[in-house]
């Protein structure tokens, strides 16, 4: 291969990283062939809306589409929807699809995300999960006024679900096993507020019990049984207990999926096989760690790395982690790399009592910033960080 800019690009998962990864390619002058495999049956969307806007909005496919579709048109992208890679040979450089298709590459994008975990308890109870439009979908048919709602897992899905639930006239109770839901994410003051925010709401939230079992009542409600021997009687079940990546048709790889695709610092797994998004796995040269991110941002970041990495441009992959989620009438925002362990202060903004950040400081550095309501005062915050990860890339 000549020039890289012909190069064949198979990317299998045409979500946000996908995508991303082929706009970028695009953008940047790519001429060769580029082929999506994406299982989903839709033009390429996002996912943040369906727990927010699509439910509360009404907003259909139409405005949750990735690229209207006439800038996608215009990527001249083999795009195959309802197709799933189903194997790859690694050595010939083969992707194999569910319709029995070749797809020779001269660079593998893994581009698979993630699909909602299940709770075994609940098998053969109609549950619901949200992750794709068919999921958002069945949900909002069962977002009625009045309808009780149990969602599994305080998690930032559960918790915005229960958020949205509430907003449509819903009655929500959450089950968690977790005493202080978010605590390791958000830090225990603010994890404390979000509950208190939900429970002014009307939310019940049930912490620091699991789910036993589940049964089906006349009437077609579904009762949980809790592990201190409560129950809760629900019209809707959701499980939101997290998800795991789609990693089934790379068995037989070699590649490392214990979580996630293994890459180098490049976001690359092999030569010429790259990973990004939710399924990606790497080592963050920047935090020194093995790192992976299931936040919208990443998606966006890592696809337009790759690209140029594809391109011959091999720089580490060192992000600045970034994520926002909303509930209610609050957005939280964060970034930076939160530890527990770090020492938190709290910073007003001015004439706002519904508005707040918190710094993160470890070794005496600020290493994450968290903003309620308070979107232009995390941007110098932001900036620092960014920085800080900049200075550090010298050395790298
Ligand atoms: C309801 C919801 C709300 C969210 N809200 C926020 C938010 O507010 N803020 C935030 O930062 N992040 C949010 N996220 C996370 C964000 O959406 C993800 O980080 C992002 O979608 C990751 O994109 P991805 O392309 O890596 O993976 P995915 O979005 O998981 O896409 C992977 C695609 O690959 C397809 N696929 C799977 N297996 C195969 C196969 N074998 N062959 C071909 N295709 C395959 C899948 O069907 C899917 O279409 C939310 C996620 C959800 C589900």
């Amino acid at each position: 291969m000549t020039d890289v800019k012909q190069a064949r690009v198979v990317i299998a998962g045409g979500s946000a990283a996908g995508m991303s990864t082929a706009t970028a390619l695009r953008r940047r002058g790519h001429d060769g062939p580029i082929t999506v495999l994406s299982a989903e049956r839709h033009l390429p969307y996002d996912r943040p809306p369906l727990s927010k806007q699509y439910q509360t909005h009404g907003w259909e496919l139409d405005r949750l589409l990735l690229l209207p579709a006439d800038r996608l048109a215009g990527l001249e992208l083999d795009i195959r929807p309802g197709v799933a890679a189903e194997s790859a040979d690694l050595a010939a450089g083969v992707v194999r699809d569910d319709a029995g298709a070749h797809h020779p590459y001269d660079h593998l994008v893994i581009a698979t995300g993630l699909a909602p975990r299940g709770l075994p308890t609940l098998d053969g109870l109609p549950v619901l999960q949200l992750r794709t439009l068919e999921d958002a979908g069945r949900l909002r048919a069962a977002l009625r006024p009045g309808a009780h709602v149990a969602v599994i897992g305080a998690g930032f899905i559960g918790l915005e679900c229960a958020a949205t639930a509430r907003s449509l006239g819903a009655e929500v109770t959450v089950v968690e096993p977790v005493a202080d839901p978010l605590a390791n994410r958000l830090g225990a003051d603010t994890a404390a507020r979000l509950r208190s925010l939900h429970a002014g709401q009307g939310v019940r939230l049930r912490t620091g019990v699991t789910v036993g079992a589940g049964a089906r009542l006349a009437g077609g409600r579904t009762r949980l049984t809790l592990s201190d021997t409560s129950t809760v009687d629900a019209d809707v079940v959701l499980v939101a207990v997290g998800a795991a990546p789609c990693v089934d048709w790379l068995h037989n790889t070699g590649i490392d999926v214990s979580d996630g695709v293994l890459c180098d610092a490049y976001s690359r797994v092999r030569e010429r096989v790259w990973a990004v998004g939710d399924i990606a796995r790497w080592h963050h040269r920047g935090y020194d760690e093995l790192i992976r991110i299931e936040h919208r941002t990443n998606a966006t970041e890592q696809g337009q790395h790759v690209a140029a990495g594809i391109h011959g441009e091999l720089r580490p992959y060192r992000p600045l982690p970034f994520f926002w989620t909303d509930h209610y009438d609050v957005r939280l925002q964060m970034a930076g790399r939160y530890t527990p362990a770090a020492v938190e202060t709290h910073v007003d903004v001015p004439g706002r009592d519904d508005a707040f950040l918190k710094l993160f400081h470890a070794d005496g550095d600020l290493r994450a910033v968290l903003a309620w309501n308070a979107p232009k005062q995390l941007v110098p915050y932001r900036r620092e960080l960014l920085a800080r990860l900049d200075d550090d890339r010298v050395t790298a």
